[in-house]
């Protein structure tokens, strides 16, 4: 696709890697040690088509209802969908048919619905789990409160139908982003001490992805920046 939205996003898009390849700077690190994922809702999947034909190979959305049908719409060839909202259960049965990783997993009851979704489902490897942790231990916004983080990894790891990759939070709003991606890494490396494979830090969007690169995230989930402002309602 060789059109002005196409030329405008890949604006972004060099303008975000340049953020992204100075924070690995800042923080003495690779960029290739941070994959940026694209998060594509309230956008149409022509732009994650163009995504894809700039070379953003990994895309997230937070609602299955928007999705699914858009994945449907740009197949999977070359692409990774990382699913990143709150999950109801009755929406695992979809998620895992277009999924390869999920990072909002946050409670045991989600996992066993993942587990027997993906068990079902005719999927050619695990599917990815993040385990969502809430930073502030405030369960009304999702992610798993201190102290069922642990059990949350375990039960994820020991199911052959996923694969614990790590964690992922969003920074509450009225928090440092400092302060918040700190104790992600805290959290982070708790877990990968029990479970060296699970290395995965999923932390960082539009306005505080360099923070977040500097407390060790390796995935950014980023959106506005990439794609432009959402309406309120998105
Ligand atoms: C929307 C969303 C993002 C991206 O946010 P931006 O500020 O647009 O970069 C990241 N993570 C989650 C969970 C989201 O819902």
């Amino acid at each position: 696709m060789d059109d002005a939205r196409t030329e405008e996003i890949g604006r972004n898009l060099a303008r975000v890697r340049e953020r992204i390849a100075a924070a690995c700077r800042a923080a003495g690190r690779e960029p290739d040690e941070v994959t940026l994922v694209a998060i594509t809702k309230t956008y149409p999947a022509e732009d994650v088509a163009r995504l894809g034909a700039l070379g953003v190979h990994d895309v997230g959305e937070n609602r299955d209802q928007e999705a699914a049908p858009k994945a449907a719409a740009v197949g999977a060839k070359d692409l990774r969908w990382h699913f990143v909202g709150q999950l109801q259960r009755n929406k695992c049965r979809s998620v895992v048919r277009y999924a390869s990783v999920v990072h909002s997993v946050d409670s045991l009851r989600l996992v066993d619905a993942l587990v027997a979704a993906a068990g079902q489902a005719e999927r050619t490897e695990p599917l990815g789990a993040l385990v969502q942790v809430s930073l502030d231990d405030d369960e009304h916004r999702g992610g798993a409160v201190t102290g069922m983080v642990e059990q949350v990894a375990e039960a994820i790891a020991a199911s052959p139908a996923l694969r614990l990759r790590g964690v992922m939070a969003v920074a509450p709003l009225d928090w440092e982003p400092g302060e918040a991606f700190a104790r992600l890494a805290a959290i982070a490396a708790r877990i990968r001490q029990r479970f060296p494979g699970a290395d995965w830090i999923s932390a960082g969007m539009s306005n505080d992805l360099e923070t977040a690169i500097l407390h060790g995230s390796t995935h950014v989930r980023v959106g506005s920046a990439l794609l432009g402002n959402r309406t309120p309602l998105g």
